[in-house]
């Protein structure tokens, strides 16, 4: 799973980055273009549900779920054609599930804002419009090769030329792809481009540090703009969160509570990822490990099992499952089993957020 972060110069996408990665690496400066490569970072997803689960089966570790991060350097006006760093910064974004939109909604006089204002909605337009700009020189890059091979008779670049003159019409009139309604075949035509407007995005409201909970009124304005197109909107104040994560885990604590925060950013963060992938999770419970796995809303017992091997897939036979009530109630696998909580489910199984799990499968 990856989560490219965009958004215009000194949004705060690198203060981000860093608390959500704790890394220094990335550097945060008050100019534009510091963030000169894309810096990558893997986090864990934070999960409750993993440490209770261990503290019941007490495993040799645990293994949460990872989220891969990319930090882009900033977007400006003309990105697309060449702009700032352009196109080589949305090159980088080609390959992410999901788009993490930092949105300014914090008032600074001494931190510059590119267009000289801070106006959520106006910056989300600036960074659509170079994204959309970026998919249709793509599309008109992609075009030529595929019209070639049609003219051959190749019935697939048939299909991909008819996709992507759908796309350009779409475009054309200024709607990202995401809004674009397209059959299975399609959206992996799509998605094989690297279509960025294709890809889910939700916005991280960078907020002040007397407004962590997004109720000012620029946090609204995007909270009202994001609710038309279906988005999540997440409030964070990267600059806090960056000095929470420099401490130690007691300090952490002790600090979150201080301001009133239950989480770090990254948990809220990673359930809005999920929400907005439209993923869930899954456990598996052993002695040698518990461990989280990610699948989409909706997947069925052999389909979760592929995660694990596509042999799991293939051998699927049946699958145990119970719940973490169930654990917290009877303690161990046995008990849950004995007081008739352990669930024998089959092929047609629509996977529950949160099921532990046992495959059965053959080899
Ligand atoms: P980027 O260009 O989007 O990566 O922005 P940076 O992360 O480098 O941040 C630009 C400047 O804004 C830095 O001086 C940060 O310290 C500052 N900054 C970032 N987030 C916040 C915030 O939530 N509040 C305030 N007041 N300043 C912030």
């Amino acid at each position: 799973m990856e989560a490219g972060i965009v958004g215009l110069p000194n949004v705060g996408k690198s203060t981000l980055f860093n608390a959500l990665t704790c890394s220094q690496s990335a550097q945060s400066a008050n100019y534009p273009f510091c963030t000169i490569e894309p810096n990558e970072g893997i986090v864990s997803v934070p999960d409750g549900r993993l440490e209770i689960i261990a503290s019941f089966v007490n495993p040799e570790r645990i293994l949460p779920a990872a989220l891969k991060l990319v930090d882009i350097a900033g977007i400006v006006k003309g990105a697309s054609e060449g702009e700032g760093l352009g196109n080589k910064f949305l090159s980088h974004i080609r390959e992410v599930d999901a788009i993490i939109q930092v949105v300014r909604c914090f008032e600074d006089d001494d931190i510059t804002h590119v267009s000289g204002k801070v106006d959520p909605v106006n910056d989300i337009d600036i960074i659509e419009t170079e994204l959309m700009l970026a998919d249709m020189q793509m599309l008109d890059n992609a075009i030529g090769k595929a019209q070639r091979t049609a003219r051959s008779g190749d019935a697939d670049a048939k299909k991909r030329v008819a996709v992507i003159e759908k796309c350009q019409a779409h475009l054309d009139k200024e709607e990202p792809l995401r809004k674009l309604e397209l059959d299975k075949e399609e959206a992996k035509i799509v998605n094989g481009y690297g279509m960025l407007t294709a890809k889910p995005v939700l916005y991280v409201a960078n907020v002040d540090e007397n407004d962590l909970t997004g109720e000012g009124p620029l946090v609204q304005q995007l909270r009202e703009f994001a609710e038309k197109t279906g988005a999540d909107v997440v409030p964070v104040c990267a600059k806090l969160e960056s000095e929470i994560a420099e401490l130690d885990q007691a300090d952490r604590t002790e600090m979150l509570e201080s301001v009133g925060l239950e989480e770090p950013a990254l948990a809220v963060l990673a359930r809005a990822i999920y929400h907005t992938l439209g993923l869930q999770s899954y456990f598996t419970a052993g002695v040698k490990e518990v461990r989280a796995w990610t699948i989409p809303v909706g997947a069925t017992g052999p389909q979760a099992a592929g995660v694990i091997h596509t042999d799991f897939e293939k051998g699927f036979i049946r699958v145990e499952v119970y719940s973490l009530e169930a654990l917290q109630e009877h303690e161990k696998e046995s008990a849950i089993r004995a007081a008739g909580k352990l669930r024998i489910e089959g092929k047609e199984y629509v996977m529950q957020d949160g099921d532990i799990c046992h495959f059965l499968f053959n080899k």
